[in-house]
């Protein structure tokens, strides 16, 4: 992208490192990549598997190569530990190399036709040129597994990453600019929501919207794609239960709900926010769980310390400190954490808070915080978890921790969630399998895998008379 505004990027871990200045667009930026992505279109929904597979290809080879470069990048701009962020630049390339693949078993269906001398093709077509919005908590992995797949299936996109991390976006961006697609396949603007974004959303060229990030926006995607009659996915937040039956194991339970709450300083939309715990094993629970939370090294995300870096910015760690402040006047009980944490830099460092003591009204139990912020509920017995579990807008991903097989095997059929994890973190997926969850987490088809074929083509059935 050229033009637009120059915006600094900074460093959540230390705000007197400013990464870049980067470039924000407005309106005649984001107007002239649709353009290209629109002028782009005819050729690329023709080319073939190769051309795509070998694009595809060199973007997965090169960030697996850079991974330890662009993770590096991805922690100072978000704030993720060192670890993660090169993890996360892997997963991408993996994404990448998945979609390599999928381009070269593109297939269709022949079926013969109820008329003699007719034959019928069904095949699978792109939907046009995409718009693909981004948030800021994947800033590498969830560009990756949209635009992957848009481009696999011969979509030209227009990617609008989110302001706070411009960084990931520029170098998937140069990327791809060098991997072999012809001009105006992919494009890039960077810019404010309420400017680029809007823009896109009113644009009639875009034929979908891949969109991922808060649900007050997913309405506004929604809205403006019913009106054009364009297809779109939604991808938003959630309040994921963890539910400890008694018959769990305390440290890998302890475990599952350290990593599910607090890993990526609970700013996921997979987080387990709720960890709703059975009588028998509530207070040993909390306990046990208490001391790890006290323990998790917080601080600069590329210390090779820290085990839980700093919030993205300091509107969220506004968020979360208004938060915690609502629990305690709900009457909730703050067992841990909570506080500014003071780090040998100047960053937006908060300590994990744990409540005990919560009801299911509070609205630390009933609003997404999307910061490290977890609570815990007092369950009877499995039936009365289950409820609790279901008792929420959100249905993204749901958990278990427990020895039985039987309240496991119920729990994975009835909770009300897209994804249910048993013995395992909510949040923690794998890369190649259907992404996404129900109720007012998402909306549309599912992400990832060859699930993502549903959401970026569309069905065309040929009728052939030789
Ligand atoms: P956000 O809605 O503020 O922003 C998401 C994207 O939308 C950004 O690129 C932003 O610039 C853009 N945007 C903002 N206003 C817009 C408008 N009027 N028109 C078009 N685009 C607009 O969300 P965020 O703060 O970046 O991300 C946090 C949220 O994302 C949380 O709710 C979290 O749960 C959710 N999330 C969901 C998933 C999932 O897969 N379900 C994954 C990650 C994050």
């Amino acid at each position: 992208m050229t033009g637009g505004q120059s915006v600094p990027n900074v460093n959540p871990s230390d705000t007197s490192d400013v990464i870049d200045q980067y470039r924000s667009g407005g309106r005649p930026e984001i107007e002239a990549a649709i353009e290209a992505a629109d002028a782009a279109f005819h050729h690329w929904a023709r080319s073939g598997p190769q051309i795509r597979h070998d694009v595809l290809k060199f973007v997965s080879d090169e960030l697996l190569e850079r991974r330890e470069e662009i993770g590096t990048l991805l922690s100072r701009e978000e704030g993720k530990i060192l670890s993660d962020g090169i993890a996360e630049t892997v997963r991408a390339a993996q994404i990448f190399g998945f979609f390599a693949g999928e381009a070269l078993r593109l297939t269709g269906d022949i079926i013969p036709s109820v008329r003699d001398g007719v034959s019928v093709e069904i095949t699978r077509e792109p939907i046009g040129p995409v718009g693909i919005i981004a948030p800021w908590n994947f800033p590498i992995a969830i560009p990756a597994w949209k635009i992957a797949p848009a481009l696999c299936y011969g979509n030209t996109v227009v990617f609008k990453p989110a302001e706070l991390v411009p960084g990931c976006a520029w170098a998937l961006a140069e990327i791809l600019s060098r991997s072999g697609l012809p001009k105006g396949v992919f494009n890039l603007v960077m810019g404010k929501g309420s400017v680029v974004g809007q823009a896109m959303l009113d644009a009639p060229e875009l034929k979908g919207i891949s969109f991922t990030g808060s649900q007050a926006t997913g309405q506004r995607v929604a809205e403006a794609s019913v009106r054009r009659q364009r297809k779109f996915q939604l991808e938003m937040g959630g309040k994921n239960p963890l539910v400890v039956l008694d018959d769990a194991d305390l440290e890998r339970a302890t475990d599952v709900a350290l990593d599910g709450a607090f890993y990526a300083t609970g700013q996921r939309c997979t987080a387990s926010s709720r960890l709703i715990v059975t009588e028998g094993i509530h207070n040993r629970f909390v306990e046990r769980l208490t001391e790890k939370v006290r323990s998790l090294k917080v601080g600069p995300a590329l210390a090779p310390t820290t085990q839980m870096g700093p919030v993205v910015d300091e509107t969220q760690l506004e968020t979360d400190l208004t938060y915690i402040e609502i629990g305690r006047s709900e009457g909730a009980n703050l067992r841990a954490g909570g506080e500014r944490v003071r780090a040998e830099t100047e960053g937006y460092f908060l300590s994990p808070a744990l409540f005990t003591d919560t009801e299911p009204g509070m609205r630390i139990n009933r609003e997404e915080i999307f910061g490290p912020v977890a609570s815990v509920l007092r369950a009877r017995d499995y039936d009365h978890a289950l409820d609790l579990a279901n008792d929420t807008e959100f249905g993204l991903s749901a958990g278990i921790c427990t020895s039985s097989l039987k309240h496991a095997t119920d729990f994975r059929r009835a909770a009300q969630a897209g994804m249910v994890m048993v013995n395992l973190p909510t949040a923690g997926v794998d890369y190649h399998v259907p992404f996404g969850g129900t109720k007012a987490s998402s909306y549309g088809q599912r992400e990832q895998g060859v699930y993502a074929r549903e959401f970026f083509t569309t069905v065309k059935t040929g009728y052939i008379h030789p």
